[in-house]
């Protein structure tokens, strides 16, 4: 995929520092990563946003990453402008040059008395102009048409296919660049000097294999895109994920073709008109829409191959599925996201704690008032107490100590407590012994989540703990993915639904309540498909159904390539049925196909067989297809207490148990027919491929139901 580990992309501003809740014409930046997008973070400042920037960077480059960054405002001026101003023709000499002059603080910034320093370098009035200030600013007009200069083309090349695009000459009013030029280029040129020669400038020619890349982008390249999926959200947020999700699903060759592109003096805008960039964007998930459906042939196996053993079939079926469902339209709130998958990653948007507190009940001081003190100790006590939830509003000053309790902000000149338990009381003191250690018994603000921590990868689902970690780091609302549809369908003339009466030539429906069950322990959203006999209108009838309601369905009996039952002649013909036949016991082959584009996974119709092959291929396969990561079938090694031969050729699964010595024990019969033997066991025993002797002590692997999603609780 692409040559860059990760993608940040920042909507950067011109103007004033815009507070601690998040607005438009702030600064947002998305990062994507590893395949995923995470959600833009607000910054209030430019200087809040560079200290953040630069440490991400040098963390992300200390492990090795690429980086790609990406910046909305022009990386130089028109032609002719560096040169006149610096004397060089190096187009950052321009960079170098601003940063030499521009003051800028959260409280204010020079950069209009600077634009006006430049234009009287210049003949005639201009280029720069502009003024979002009262006070008139020496050599700077209000108005573009009081301009003479005509030095300095009005726009770059690259801005003639860029429509809308502003000139970098104007410094205020609604959509204008030029402050934002004036204000960027200084930081740029501060990271070109941290970075060195691993950082790379696109759009001026070559790059080398540089582990930064900067690089001017233009939000606006990609609108219909942001528009789709804004929903109510502030577009810049969503214009950054956008553009960053974009530039990370682009194929090598492609943004490798696209940031080579440029002008040496002018610079470029990475992407303008680029097809590739916009494909990546339009192939990017829509709130409230699914992803394209899985192709057709994804079940497909390569001529000549017929027998798979159970590893091959789990790497095939990981590598040919991927998620069906998107994400939902609205966001959720905390209560109703237990097991839910995140289509998006969530951020913290509070550290936790959010402020210095408390470890204990005792008492609180400054560590310097006592600092090297050893043996007893008396401090004289302030009047009041800090308490969780009632901070102590003044200062303590140094030498004196205030009464704290477990979780209490520490109040100003506080910065270590004593344990109450250690400490004896008296008239207006506290007396205990030292050394105290400094900082002991306090937790500092984000010791344990910083602010802006990602807190969980996008696919993630959702604990109960997880669901106390963003409530702590304040994310009261989530991004889920639709839930997985999954329908079960129970196939056979010979089944009925469960009766006490039932003629022994009918065979009741064990399958379905089985499965519909173990899909909503699994968190998907169960589709009861009903039973229906071998009759070839009803199987489709059934399966027309299935795919209008269903993202995929799990069939049961009638599965096998070679029988005439109907479901898989109608697979066969109109289905892609593929039957993978999987080196499995008890297990027969695994039909996999698909109707009107959603998978049918073919069950044995034995129920052992049934529920065996849906804990081992489905489970993994539904995760995938929910939004999820792959699930591998966690055991561990405990001695066996049975003795079995294991002739080679076939993977096998025992219904199993542990004795209360932790010794693994099986269902005294391997009859396939034995359904008790499923609900007598707690998990299963997985004997390896090849041959096997054991002997009571043979450490063999134990899979606990529970390790398996089936848990009763
Ligand atoms: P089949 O895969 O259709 O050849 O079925 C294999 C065995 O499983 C037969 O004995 C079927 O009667 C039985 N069977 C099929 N479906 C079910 C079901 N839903 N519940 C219980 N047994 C079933
Ligand atoms: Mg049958």
């Amino acid at each position: 995929m692409t040559p860059f580990d990760v993608i940040i992309v920042t909507d950067w501003s011109g103007g004033n520092d815009r507070g601690p809740k998040p607005k438009p014409d702030a600064i947002w930046a998305a990062v994507a990563r590893a395949g995923r997008v995470e959600p833009a973070q607000y910054f209030r400042n430019r200087q809040e946003y560079e200290t953040w920037l630069t440490g991400f960077l040098k963390a992300a480059l200390a492990e090795g990453s690429r980086v790609l960054a990406g910046f909305d405002f022009p990386f130089a001026y028109s032609a002719g402008f560096g040169r006149a101003l610096t004397g060089q023709d190096d187009p950052f000499a321009v960079w170098d040059w601003l940063e030499k002059r521009i003051e800028d603080s959260p409280r204010g910034n020079n950069r209009f008395a600077v634009a006006g320093q430049i234009n009287a370098k210049f003949d005639g009035i201009g280029p720069f102009w502009g003024n979002a200030g009262r006070a008139d600013v020496p050599h700077l007009p209000r108005k573009g048409t009081e301009r003479t200069c005509t030095r300095f083309a009005e726009k770059r090349r690259v801005e003639a296919l860029a429509k809308g695009a502003f000139s970098c000459w104007q410094l205020a009013g609604a959509g204008s660049v030029g402050s934002q030029v004036l204000m960027g280029l200084p930081m740029l040129g501060r990271l070109r000097r941290t970075f060195g020669a691993e950082l790379g400038v696109a759009g001026f020619g070559a790059l080398g294999g540089e582990a930064l890349v900067l690089t001017e982008i233009w939000p606006s390249l990609l609108a219909q895109e942001v528009r789709k999926r804004q929903g109510s959200r502030i577009k810049d947020a969503v214009q950054v994920e956008v553009l960053a999700g974009a530039l990370a699903a682009m194929k090598a060759p492609d943004i490798t073709a696209m940031l080579a592109q440029g002008d040496a003096e002018e610079g470029w805008i990475t992407g303008l008109g680029d097809a590739a960039l916009r494909e990546a964007a339009e192939a990017l998930p829509i709130p409230g829409q699914d992803p394209p459906p899985l192709t057709d042939d994804c079940f497909a196996l390569p001529p000549g191959v017929s027998w798979l053993p159970v590893d091959e079939a789990l790497a095939r079926l990981r590598s040919r599925l991927g998620p069906v469902t998107g994400p939902l339209a609205e966001m959720q709130p905390l209560a109703s996201a237990l097991g839910g998958g995140l289509a998006r990653a969530p951020v913290a948007a509070r550290a936790n704690p959010p402020a210095p507190n408390a470890a204990v009940d005792g008492y609180g001081f400054a560590h310097a008032s006592v600092a090297g003190a050893e043996g007893p100790l008396r401090l004289p006590l302030v009047d009041g107490r800090a308490a969780a939830g009632a901070p102590f509003a003044g200062a303590v000053p140094a030498g004196q100590a205030i009464r704290i309790l477990t979780g209490a902000l520490l109040p100003e000149g506080v910065d270590t407590v004593v344990l109450e338990e250690d400490t004896t009381c008296g008239e207006g003191y506290v007396a205990f012994r030292g050394p105290v250690k400094p900082g002991a018994n306090a937790r500092k603000a984000g010791e344990d989540v910083a602010v802006g921590a990602a807190l969980f990868p996008a696919g993630h689902r959702l604990t109960a703990p997880d669901l106390a970690l963003l409530a702590a780091t304040g994310v009261n609302q989530v991004s889920l993915l639709r839930p997985l549809r999954v329908g079960v369908l129970s196939t056979g003339d010979e089944l009925c639904a469960p009766a006490p009466d039932t003629p022994p030539s009918k065979t009741h429906d064990a399958n379905r309540p089985m499965l519909l069950s173990v899909i909503r322990q699994w968190g998907y959203a169960p589709v009861d498909l009903g039973l229906v006999g071998d009759d070839a209108g009803a199987v489709r009838r059934r399966l027309d159904k299935a795919a209008r309601d269903c993202d995929v369905v799990l069939t049961s009996g009638g599965a096998s390539a070679g029988d005439e039952d109907h479901i898989s002649a109608l697979l066969r013909r109109e289905g892609n049925l593929t039957a993978w036949r999987i080196a499995l016991k008890p297990g027969r082959p695994l039909a996999l196909g698909q109707w009107q584009g959603v998978p049918v996974f073919g069950l044995p119709g034995n129920p052992v067989a049934a529920l065996i092959c849906t804990l081992i291929f489905a489970r993994p396969a539904l995760s995938l297809m929910a939004g999820g990561r792959w699930l591998e079938a966690q055991g561990f090694m405990v001695p066996a207490g049975f003795s079995k031969r294991k002739k080679p050729g076939r993977r096998e699964y025992l219904r199993a148990r542990l004795t209360p010595e932790g010794a693994a024990e099986v269902f005294p019969s391997e009859g396939s027919g034995r359904i008790s033997g499923l609900s007598w066991a707690d998990g299963l025993v997985e004997l390896p491929d090849g041959a096997l002797d054991v002997a009571p002590g043979t450490p063999v692997r134990y899979i606990p139901y529970a390790m398996l999603g089936l848990s009763a609780g």
